[in-house]
């Protein structure tokens, strides 16, 4: 017979245990069903099973609730329907993949060797014409879309939270994110562990509420950005003939990312731009001080990310310059494009501190490792910003611009770059940046 103290003392231990696993085998999406078939399928799949792993990870897609989580599973089945020669179920799950779930990775289902059998399928150069078509649809400015919805969701929401904050992280991921759109999903997907997930996300609305409540009129007004967001496309395609325009889509992120490109188009977080000169920022850190940008500009970050979206014929690069100078590129053309670049703040603190910014750059530029210079929120101080690699790509791509006679032709090369070191070479910025000390 066990004694009430021992008995506490057991369930105890299996409350601490259940709680240990809850944080470390449950993913982003709080799914523990979804996650065991997967896990059954990914043991499925490696024991060749193949229709036995097809059918655990369409129970997986089906059992996960947000679209951008279904993706994954529903290319595994496509994957394994094939091999399990079962061509109808294969297409089936592409369709839903390609169609409902954003996938457009047409060089592995072009190429993939597991696929052959489904390739010579009509319904498969159907979706194939499809995907063109909507890649086809992307080349022209004004058919993009500009999508606001998920910010009316979020503030139906917050009110609902701010009424009974007591199930916040559940309120949030059925109301808000499950609700949402495919590219908020995405969003949260890819960009909320920057911030802990939904507990990083719902601790941040818990200590801004003053800054939440200043910027929710400006979030509000989103919609009306659309104009000028396409007056900056149609510019991009005066200078950029091949520029593609995938939609954009405004959501409250709890600075996760102030905006982010995916195959949905660029995801914005409009939380962190949509400052006026009312609002608090006692509740901000140092980095969220300096980087909370006014509504005003938030147009100079959708320029920022459109050039993003036009750097994928860029040669692949390991080494800090290639990151800086693809992040540069991005402020550079994003402020030919929209007036101003996303980094201002940057340009304003290298006034003196040019050449020492350079030479400390120089040192690292052929590293793999971009640490000290991009996405480096952790070493911002009073007296330097973080994220000067930005504004260093930026001098090398306007140094390139400006020694270049025929600039169409410039802003071509710089988004086809197929190596750094001459591109580096050719801009010139190192007699620029070094003049006068020689
Ligand atoms: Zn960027």
């Amino acid at each position: 017979m066990k004694s009430p103290t021992l008995l506490k003392a057991v369930q105890l231990g299996v409350l601490a245990m259940l709680l240990l696993f809850s944080k470390t085998i449950f993913s982003q999406d709080f799914n523990p069903e979804a996650d065991r078939y997967q896990k059954l399928a990914d043991s499925l799949g490696e024991a060749k099973q193949y229709k036995a792993a097809a059918r655990s990870y369409h129970a997986e897609g089906e059992a996960r609730k947000m679209l951008a989580y279904k993706r994954q599973p529903a290319v595994n089945a496509t994957y394994f329907y094939s091999m399990a020669q079962m061509p109808d179920s294969a297409l089936a799950s592409l369709q839903k993949a390609v169609k409902q779930y954003g996938f457009t990775n047409r060089k592995w289902m072009d190429s993939e060797i597991g696929l052959a059998p489904i390739r010579k399928n009509k319904a498969y150069s159907d979706l194939i014409r499809y995907m063109t078509d909507k890649q086809n649809a992307q080349l022209d400015p004004d058919r993009a879309a500009v999508i606001t919805s998920d910010i009316t969701l979020f503030w139906k929401a917050y009110d609902q939270y701010k009424k009974d904050p007591s199930n916040a992280q559940k309120l949030f991921l059925t109301e808000y994110f499950e609700k949402g759109t495919l590219n908020l999903q995405e969003y949260y997907r890819i960009k909320t562990p920057n911030i802990g997930g939904i507990q990083g996300f719902i601790h941040n609305l818990e200590i801004m509420p003053e800054y939440y409540a200043s910027i929710r009129a400006k979030t509000e007004q989103v919609s009306t950005l659309e104009d000028s967001i396409r007056v900056i496309f149609r510019n991009l395609k005066d200078w950029y003939k091949p520029a593609t325009f995938p939609n954009v889509t405004f959501v409250i992120g709890g600075w996760s990312s102030g905006g982010t490109v995916t195959n949905y188009g660029s995801i914005m977080g409009v939380d962190m731009q949509a400052a006026g000169a009312e609002t608090p920022t006692h509740e901000l850190n140092l980095w969220q001080k300096k980087n909370m940008l006014p509504f005003k500009e938030l147009k100079n970050v959708v320029a920022h990310e459109l050039v993003h979206v036009q750097q994928n014929n860029m040669a692949g690069d390991t080494t800090l310059l290639c990151h800086a100078i693809k992040e540069g590129m991005a402020d550079f053309i994003g402020e030919l494009i929209s007036g101003r670049t996303a980094n201002a703040r940057l340009h304003v603190w290298a006034v003196g501190n040019e050449k020492k910014v350079w030479e400390e750059f120089k040192k690292e530029m052929y590293l793999d490792r971009y640490s000290n210079w991009i996405a480096n929120s952790s070493q911002e101080t009073a007296d330097r910003p973080s994220d000067l690699g930005y504004w260093v790509g930026y001098q090398i791509c306007k140094a390139y611009f400006d020694q270049a006679t025929d600039k169409k032709k410039a802003v071509s090369d710089m988004l086809n770059i197929k190596d750094y070191r001459a591109f580096l070479t050719h801009s010139k910025i190192d007699e620029k940046l070094t003049e006068g000390r020689k």
